[in-house]
């Protein structure tokens, strides 16, 4: 897969996508993350990529020019997803990176200052996403969080498909709280069935944490896992315990 990321600040990029799981995915050409700088695309005598806006109003808006001359160039004559950051997008969810994973090459586009001129998102844009309710000074967090998580589900980039299967949002539960060594920390112990061996039991525990929490914390969530879902006799008895449980306490 490749991704490239149009932007004013390339260089906020190093880090991210040099370190950790994102940067072994690269050295071994898994994916192929590549910042674009738009400034050297303007056609103005100072590189500018912004101007005041039509209509007045504080701030500046990022040119149209640079940003289609760079979306072009980028893309050459290849059918490729192009995205663009921002707050008034769809909210990017689980489901939405597994749709764009499965993609070859996505193009990235960060808005900064008020916005970019609509005449480059019409011209140039497939969609809008956001990452959430609120808004940022520029689209560059926004584009590294995509990344991250779509990065993560191309194949071989973990190492072990089954963590991202059974990861919160893509079971369709929260989940369950998670223990290593040792097995006691200032006072604190690990729950017996993770320590017994049985993987049954293992299951069990894990499965009836992951619909605790999701209860508590997401319940339209866990409503939507629920509903319609098949129980065996067996996994019926371990969700009627976490109603039990949750009942007792509420009590
Ligand atoms: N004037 C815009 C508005 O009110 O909707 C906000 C512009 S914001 C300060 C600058 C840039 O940050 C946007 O062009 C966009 O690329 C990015 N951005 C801000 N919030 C975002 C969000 N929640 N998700 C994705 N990108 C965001």
């Amino acid at each position: 897969m490749r991704i490239a990321i149009l932007t004013i600040f390339p260089e906020m990029f190093e880090s991210v996508l040099g370190s950790s799981i994102l940067g072994r995915a690269r050295r071994e050409k898994l994916v192929e993350i590549e910042p674009v700088d738009i400034r050297p695309f303007s056609d103005r005598k100072h590189k500018n990529t912004d101007d005041y806006p039509f209509g007045g109003g504080a701030g500046m808006v990022m040119l149209a020019q640079p940003i289609v001359d760079a979306i072009r160039d980028v893309q050459g004559d290849r059918k490729v997803r192009r995205i663009y950051l921002s707050p008034r997008g769809e909210t990017l969810t689980q489901k939405k990176a597994e749709q764009l994973a499965k993609e070859d090459e996505l193009i990235l586009l960060c808005g900064h200052y008020e916005g970019v001129d609509q005449r480059a998102l019409d011209l140039c844009i497939d969609e809008e996403l956001s990452i959430g309710d609120y808004i940022l000074t520029g689209g560059e967090l926004g584009a590294m969080v995509l990344v991250d998580c779509v990065a993560r589900l191309v194949p071989g980039v973990l190492g072990c498909e089954e963590s991202a299967q059974t990861e919160s949002f893509s079971s369709g539960l929260l989940e369950y709280p998670q223990y290593t060594r040792p097995r006691e920390f200032e006072g604190l112990t690990v729950p017996e069935p993770l320590l017994g061996g049985n993987h049954a039991h293992i299951v069990d525990w894990q499965i009836s944490e992951s619909l605790y929490i999701t209860l508590r914390r997401r319940p339209e969530m866990a409503r939507a896992y629920l509903k319609g879902r098949k129980f065996t006799r067996h996994q019926q008895k371990v969700v009627d315990a976490v109603f039990d449980r949750i009942r007792e306490e509420d009590e």
